[in-house]
């Protein structure tokens, strides 16, 4: 692959589908599926930092393994740098990953209670023949304000935070060019969430890390995050740079999800929707999906989808009256 020039993307998700069979049910009747990702897009650039909000089955957690490449979707494309993640060979794939690291939710279960926290850290090193292995690991524990003492010691002699802090430098050691954050903060005290925020926000600022950082919660999105895709039932309904969205929310939902914060007091926005636990792909749901939930649905709405499109230069969205 060649050089990359200033104006090519960092990471460009194009048309991203993902659909799961799930068991069938009768005898004689296809197995019911669920659309967990639909038309899915977007693109950043090296150094960005875009927050991914939704609420419970939005679909989030499956962008998330679609992009690290650990799922195969049923439609469209991951580039990263160029490269087209879903069809390299995997050889190379296994090398591309380098440039790609995760940060998972849970610091208890993400990491092998049997393992010191060199080798946790180290993990990621496996077959790209780093010779500096234990340099590296104490550079990368001292970046997330550990000790290199700490090397030696293993998971349960650290407190949750401290553990998604031993997270994070595992996803720094091979110096990726992309982290994918999946709610890195959820399982944490609030307390201990500002601290942790600061440090991906801290390592932002030294390191140049590019983030796409998953979360339920837009006030932690506004934390990390300088734009933001608002997701519903698979699909995106609003995106754009994080302070536009939270001060002029175009689309209903986003608007439903700031009134849920207690932050942000709006008066009068209707209260929070409950998402569909389940969607079925049959093919007979033409509407907005979100239009039997919406306080301002119109016939339209339920005849017809609509498309996400600019309301201004980088801010989109997917309501026939946004
Ligand atoms: P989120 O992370 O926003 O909570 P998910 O991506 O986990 O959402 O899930 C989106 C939808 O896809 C949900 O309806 C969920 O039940 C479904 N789903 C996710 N993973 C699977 C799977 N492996 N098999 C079947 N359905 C799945
Ligand atoms: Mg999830």
């Amino acid at each position: 692959m060649s050089g990359t020039t200033d104006d090519e993307m960092l990471l460009d998700v194009q048309a991203l589908a993902k659909t799961y069979r799930l068991p069938r049910e009768r005898l004689l009747q296809p197995p019911p599926r669920v659309e967990a990702l639909r038309g899915v897009g977007f693109a950043m650039r090296s150094g960005a930092s875009l927050g991914v909000v939704g609420e419970s089955g939005s679909g989030k957690s499956t962008l998330a393994r679609l992009v690290m490449a650990l799922e195969t979707p049923t439609a469209g494309s991951v580039r990263l740098l160029g490269r087209d993640l879903h069809t390299l060979p995997a050889d190379e794939l296994r090398t591309a990953r380098r440039d790609f690291q995760m940060v998972f939710q849970d610091p208890y279960g993400s990491l092998d209670p049997r393992l010191r926290i060199a080798r946790i850290v180290a993990e990621p090193l496996q077959g790209l023949g780093a010779a500096d292995a234990h340099a590296r690991v104490a550079g990368a524990l001292d970046a997330v304000g550990l000790r290199a003492a700490d090397a030696a010691k293993y998971p349960h002699e650290f407190s949750g935070g401290q553990r998604q802090r031993i997270a994070i430098a595992r996803a720094l050691i091979t110096r990726p060019k992309l982290i994918v954050a999946d709610e890195p903060v959820s399982a944490l005290d609030v307390s201990v969430q500002a601290q942790v925020l600061n440090l991906l926000a801290d390592l932002q600022e030294t390191h140049g890390v590019t983030y796409l950082f998953i979360s339920h919660d837009l006030a932690v999105v506004d934390h990390v995050c300088e734009a933001v895709v608002v997701m519903y039932a698979g699909r995106i309904v609003e995106q754009g740079p994080t302070a536009r969205v939270l001060r002029a929310a175009a689309h209903p939902y986003t608007r439903a999800l700031l009134a849920a914060m207690p932050e942000w007091d709006d008066a009068g926005a209707a209260p929070p929707p409950a998402a569909p636990s389940v969607r079925v792909a049959d093919g007979t749901t033409g509407g907005c999906p979100y239009a039997a939930r919406c306080p301002q649905a119109q016939a339209r709405c339920v005849a017809e989808a609509p498309e996400l499109r600019p309301l201004e230069p980088g801010h989109l969205a997917a309501c026939h009256y946004a």
